[in-house]
């Protein structure tokens, strides 16, 4: 099977150093939608060495401040799955009351289709915008 996280990046890629890369998630409706992506094939956390682990980790953690940051949402939401494409990523996601899916997951089915306020998604392009500069070069 192909591998669609070792064969493209993703998502729109916003950042990314030796270890990992950040992308922008485009779904409708859930502005500020973030992944952070291992660069290399592996399953499960427990398969990296623990430096990988926890630099992989930090640049989760950088992820989510920005985030939350830029964009004071409600609640931030961090999900490992991995179940259809078992490549390690981590999805970082900025919930509001008032999202499609809330208080559900964002895989749950839409609670409603009301459209994200304008100044949401504004504020969410100019934090992928500025996630470069916030992250800096990276460590390797
Ligand atoms: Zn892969």
């Amino acid at each position: 099977m192909t591998c669609e996280l070792c064969h493209g990046d993703g998502g729109v890629l916003l950042w990314q150093n030796g270890l990992c890369r950040v992308v922008a998630v485009d779904e409708p409706g859930l502005p500020g939608f973030l992944r952070v992506i291992l660069n290399r094939h592996a399953r499960e956390m427990t398969d990296l060495d623990e430096t990988d682990r926890a630099a992989f980790m930090a640049v989760v953690f950088a992820v989510e401040s920005h985030a939350r940051r830029c964009l004071e949402p409600d609640k931030m939401n961090l999900a490992s799955l991995g179940n259809l494409t078992p490549h390690l990523h981590w999805h970082v996601i900025p919930r509001w009351q008032d999202d499609r899916h809330f208080p559900g997951p964002v895989w749950a089915p839409a609670r409603h289709d009301a459209p994200v306020p304008a100044a949401r998604a504004a504020a969410s392009a100019v934090m992928a915008a500025s996630l470069a500069a916030a992250l800096g070069p990276g460590d390797r």
